[in-house]
């Protein structure tokens, strides 16, 4: 049955969107994007509310027609600024929404077989491989409101693969989910695209999934694409304050690069590299770098801290770390560690900062 996913993937092409801007009336929207997603690759665009993921998407699927710049699907030029537009159902893109859009007077294998061209005995096969593999077998003939959101999702997906598109084109497909429901969804669901070698482009402001998702990512900032790469790389070696900051919360420290190419902070001593001296530069230090042990401990490059709260966050516990000269109890750190530990506020640890989850940049200028 799941040979029978796999044996339509020769079908799946790349998507290259070049030069692409975009503008809403007077409101710029997209500013000279330019994104490349390999065949048989995913991708996802990550990045705050409003900053243009959803309108790139929709250019790319032919919803929003092209003003700017060029696109092909494949070989294929599929919009061009010259005035060439191939319509959405002539781009061979298959589309999924936040609400699914899932037929309500259609059961689930109707649903699926909408777009599906064939026989009827190839049509079944692919669905029932297709079922089986995405855990909905039992579930063909049930409709829509007779699904769980997470069954829903899955439905959709498959109803967007089953015409056999050359690319998938995802808008926040899973965030109509709950945390645990999501996270076993999305598994699922790259596990499919990767056994049959779909090409697909996501759009998520969730930074996790991002890079559970995506072989590269394009990190999107007002219009503008601001790093894109593997997700690994980009999350060791985030390009400014904004991508680093875009992993999840970090704490921002002020300083100036000493003689010895270094910069002291109450936190710690912090390299510098590639920063002339007397440089100033913003710190960004992300609390699972942020390790703790007993004061007085003896390890290298530790720096005792009052610890101004400590809270349960389930699998780790939060806590807001301060130096010891404030008179008043300021938060100048955080420290995300694993399990409960919960030292009494008031109390001093020694916290050790792992140099991989700092990140120094030259001071803006506003
Ligand atoms: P979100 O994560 O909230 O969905 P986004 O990054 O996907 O945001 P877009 O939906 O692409 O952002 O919107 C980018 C900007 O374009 C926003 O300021 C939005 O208000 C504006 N916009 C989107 N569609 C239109 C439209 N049809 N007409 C006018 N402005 C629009």
């Amino acid at each position: 049955m799941i040979e029978s996913t796999k044996s339509r993937t020769s079908i799946n092409a790349g998507l290259s969107m070049q030069n692409i801007s975009h503008a809403f009336g007077k409101q710029k929207i997209l500013s000279n994007i330019s994104i490349e997603v390999e065949a048989g690759q995913v991708a996802c665009l990550l990045g705050p509310s409003g900053c243009g993921k959803t309108t790139l998407l929709r250019i790319a699927a032919g919803l929003e027609h092209l003003q700017h710049g060029r696109i092909t699907i494949g070989e294929r030029l599929v919009a061009e600024d010259t005035g060439h537009h191939a319509p959405p159902e002539r781009r061979n893109v298959g589309l999924m929404f936040q609400d699914y859009a899932l037929f309500p007077h259609l059961n689930v294998i109707k649903n699926i077989g909408f777009g599906i061209k064939g026989t009827s005995a190839q049509r079944m096969l692919w669905i029932d491989g297709a079922l089986e593999r995405m855990g909905l077998t039992g579930y063909a003939d049930r409709y829509p409101h007779e699904l769980s959101g997470g069954q829903q999702q899955r439905v959709a997906l498959l109803r967007a693969l089953a015409p056999e598109p050359s690319v998938l084109l995802l808008d926040e497909p899973f965030s109509g989910l709950d945390a645990t429901r999501r996270a076993s969804v999305r598994e699922q669901t790259l596990g499919f695209l990767k056994d049959a070698g779909h090409s697909a482009m996501m759009v998520t402001h969730d930074p996790e999934e991002a890079m559970f998702m995506s072989d590269t990512l394009f990190i999107m900032d007002n219009g503008l694409l601001v790093q894109s790469g593997n997700p690994i790389e980009i999350y060791r070696n985030p390009k400014n304050a904004f991508v680093a900051s875009l992993f999840g919360q970090t704490d921002g420290i002020e300083g100036t690069v000493g003689n010895n190419g270094k910069i002291s902070t109450p936190v710690g001593t912090f390299m510098a590299p590639g920063l002339a001296e007397g440089s100033r530069v913003d710190i960004l230090i992300r609390p699972e770098g942020v390790n703790t042990r007993e004061v007085n401990s003896g390890s290298n490059g530790a720096v005792a801290l009052r610890v101004i709260s400590a809270r349960p966050i389930g699998r780790s516990s939060h806590l807001c770390l301060g130096t010891q000269s404030n008179v008043t109890p300021v938060c100048t750190i955080h420290a995300r560690v694993p399990g409960i530990h919960l030292p009494e506020p008031g109390s001093l640890v020694d916290a050790i900062i792992d140099p991989s989850q700092v990140f120094v940049f030259p001071k803006e200028t506003p």
